[in-house]
């Protein structure tokens, strides 16, 4: 009976915690707003609830979307043990030497967020409020699974190593029994010369923690034996989940990395919305808090910005030639 329990309450954190808890994404993409310049805040503060609630719409769209649950993660480790960092970092190369299909199956989260962040700039550049905001919180959301460890390997859950249930121990418990102790200062958000290579920096950050997440986790575990799970009443249900004694030694042996990656997620954030708008000419966003332009006003406006697109194309493809 025991045993089942177990297993259903990790089959339950599997399909609902499957990246930071949903507290802990509302916090990052509402305090990634306060990082920004003067010139964007006022617009993100006036929608800075919007901002926070739909942090998680892209984990929401999982089931419904197909190709969404791959935009959350990279399994880099299934690629070889350098591939972190002899993977091509930019998508058509990378397709190239894998094909499409292999890439999907294993995670395209550092080059979504390249595409998430031209998605943004084209919304800067049209003035599309709606579109901006939207964008603006999903590519936080993706933003700060890419800070968590276990979002970066095939032993996604510990499940090769005899450690099931760690990824939403270590990205939704412990942030939920810890960070109201967190200091979440991040200061200024900065430009970033290459998206692109910004995103798999952060890869290659997040992936070198892996190693301790799980070893501290093994440690410990051996130390603690039964003690290391208690029960909990959630409304009716009676769950099994890693007890508190056990949570707060895992948290300490950390040394503080999870307030370090929330940290990390609200800064980079706040670089890549920042990027995007400077990208974009640096619209004036303060019309943009009472006024909302009309459908046919966005409708020629997309079509102007796909015309110069393909303008600034055929101008490169004669430089090209020459
Ligand atoms: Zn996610």
């Amino acid at each position: 009976m025991n045993r089942c329990w177990h297993c259903f309450f990790l089959v339950l954190a599997g399909l609902f915690f499957w990246s930071w808890g949903f507290h802990a994404h509302r916090q990052i993409n509402r305090l990634a707003v306060f990082t920004l310049p003067p010139e964007m805040i006022g617009f993100y503060k006036a929608n800075i609830s919007y901002l926070t609630e739909a942090a998680v719409n892209a984990d929401r769209r999982r089931f419904a979307v197909v190709d969404e649950a791959p935009r959350h993660y990279i399994d880099i480790d299934h690629f070889g043990d350098s591939a972190i960092f002899t993977m091509p970092r930019y998508w058509k190369e990378a397709v190239e030497k894998y094909g499409e299909d292999t890439l999907k199956a294993y995670g395209v989260l550092p080059w979504h967020l390249n595409v998430m962040y031209y998605r943004l700039r084209d919304a800067f550049l049209v003035k599309d409020p709606t579109r901006i905001l939207s964008l603006s919180a999903d590519l936080g959301h993706y933003l700060a699974d890419a800070h968590v460890p276990l979002h970066t390997t095939e032993n996604y859950n510990g499940q090769l190593t005899g450690q099931e249930g760690i990824h939403a121990f270590w990205e939704s418990r412990l942030p939920e029994l810890f960070s109201g102790e967190y200091d979440f200062f991040v200061g200024k958000a900065s430009y970033l010369d290459n998206p692109q290579l910004a995103a798999w920096k952060i890869i290659e950050e997040t992936h070198a923690l892996l190693p301790k997440v799980l070893e501290v986790e093994r440690d410990l575990t051996k130390n603690f034996g039964e003690r290391k799970y208690s029960f909990e009443t959630r409304g009716r249900q009676t769950v099994k989940v890693y007890s508190q004694e056990f949570s707060k030694a895992y948290h300490e042996a950390l040394e503080g990395m999870v307030e370090q990656q929330m940290k990390a997620s609200i800064k980079a954030i706040g670089d890549f919305w920042y990027t995007a708008w400077v990208d974009a000419g640096q619209p004036d966003l303060k019309s943009l808090i009472k006024y909302k332009p009309t459908e046919e006003e966005l409708v020629q406006r997309r079509k102007e910005l796909e015309e110069w697109k393909e303008q600034r194309l055929r101008v490169r493809e004669h430089e090209e030639e020459i």
